[in-house]
């Protein structure tokens, strides 16, 4: 069997494409002002610090501004909490990172929630997952709404298919599990307590791997025709699932690098061109 390779980084590249003729056309429009994408980032973690950076890199390529503020590790809940707040009524800020994990000691689900709906972007409140599961508009959560524009793309079917998630986290599995059950997947999802995982992830038609440990889903587990689909990456190139020996026999594929990571930062600028251009133009 040939698999089809879900290329993130092609998709990314086409859409960016087509995003950056958005704000060319936004700035033609409004004398010249582009969308604009607020990060935050708080602390000295240096893969935090390189993830932000490549965010504001890839508005720059679309021709987006974005707006960086750094905030020392010391940073306390209410601390963040005002600086949000500011950023929310900022008529110049149509989008707002925060970039995961904060310190411990701040409350990341209550600087999450402070965001602003429509200034969402990353699709990390409860209000936008709330929205997002009964229907409602809302931007996605990045990297699985990534996930879903890659299936689409390659027009992955996920109607009446077994879907099975493996991790529940609020940025990234549990999101997933909804957006595939909106798609009319029938949907299993797994996490640490789960018993027989095995025997869950042979009955998947499409398999979602978001544990964080490296080549954890084996790949003599993933039934032949299986969509596999990898958020993971980890030092050797490698993500959660063991990826060689399933290429021959799977019905679809995320490589890594180069699958669902490009999705993920191309989901964010996408979706802060649309709030950008909801409120400029
Ligand atoms: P996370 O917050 O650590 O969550 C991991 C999930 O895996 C948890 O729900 C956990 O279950 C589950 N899990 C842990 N051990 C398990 C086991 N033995 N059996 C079954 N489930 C188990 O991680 P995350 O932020 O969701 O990230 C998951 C992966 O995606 C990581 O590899 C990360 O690097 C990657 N990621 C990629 C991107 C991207 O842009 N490409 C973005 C985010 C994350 P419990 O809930 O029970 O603890």
């Amino acid at each position: 069997m040939s698999a089809i390779v879900l290329d993130g980084k092609h998709v990314a590249q086409l859409t960016e494409a087509a995003l950056t003729e958005r704000v060319a056309a936004l700035k033609a429009k409004t004398n010249n002002r582009t969308p604009v994408l607020a990060t935050i980032l708080v602390g000295d973690d240096p893969a935090s610090a390189t993830y932000v950076k490549m965010k504001g890199n890839a508005c720059r390529r679309i021709g987006m501004e974005s707006k960086a503020i750094e905030l020392p590790s010391t940073t306390r809940t209410n601390g963040l909490l005002a600086e949000i707040e500011a950023l929310n009524n900022d008529p110049d800020v149509h989008g707002i990172l925060l970039q995961h994990p904060v310190p411990s000691q701040i409350d990341e689900r209550a600087a999450f929630d402070m965001i602003a709906l429509e200034k969402d972007v990353d699709g990390v409140t409860c209000l936008g997952f709330g929205r997002m599961s009964m229907g409602e508009s809302a931007y996605g959560c990045a990297t699985p709404q990534g996930i879903m524009r890659l299936l689409d793309h390659y027009e992955i079917e996920l109607s009446g298919k077994h879907a099975v998630v493996v991790g529940r986290s609020p940025i990234l599995g549990k999101p997933m599990a909804m957006m595939m059950l909106q798609a009319d997947a029938t949907v299993t999802i797994c996490h640490s307590r789960t018993q027989g995982l095995e025997e869950h992830i042979k009955r998947a038609d499409v398999i979602v791997g978001a544990v964080g440990r490296p080549e954890f889903i084996r790949a003599d587990w993933i039934k032949d025709g299986a969509v596999v689909v990898d958020a993971g990456y980890h030092p050797g190139g490698v993500g959660d699932i063991e990826m060689a020996p399933l290429i021959d026999r799977v019905a679809a594929y995320t490589p890594v690098p180069g699958g669902v990571g490009p999705m993920t930062i191309n989901t964010l600028i996408m979706q802060t061109v649309e709030s950008g251009e909801k409120a400029l133009g």
